[in-house]
């Protein structure tokens, strides 16, 4: 088998990871108790709380200059805002003060 053939092989493979690993990272979400999540998928939970940056990790698949499984690797996620929604009673606060008459 030519050299190319091999690369492009090798390619082909690894797009079939990364779209396979796309499609499952998003799996359609549960109709019941639906939990506010931010853009990156995690919930405000996994959000700091001062900062607002998001201290999940990410398992990710690592791979050998070969194309070959190399075991997980966790990554920080890169998110630095939570930009999903936020339970009422944080964003609506009405502090409505009596008549004072
Ligand atoms: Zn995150
Ligand atoms: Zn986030």
């Amino acid at each position: 088998m030519e050299p190319v053939s091999l690369v492009v092989g090798a390619v082909l493979v690894a797009v079939g990871f990364v779209a396979g690993r796309i499609g499952r990272r998003r799996p359609p979400a549960p109709p019941a108790n639906p939990q506010p999540v931010c853009g990156c998928g995690h919930p405000l939970s996994q959000h700091d709380t001062g900062t607002n940056t998001c201290y999940a990790e990410l398992r990710r698949d690592a791979y050998d200059k070969r194309g070959r499984w190399a075991g997980h690797t966790w990554v920080p996620c890169t998110c630095r805002q939570y930009v999903g929604p936020r339970p009422i009673d944080e964003v609506f606060v009405p502090r409505v003060l009596p008549p004072a008459d």
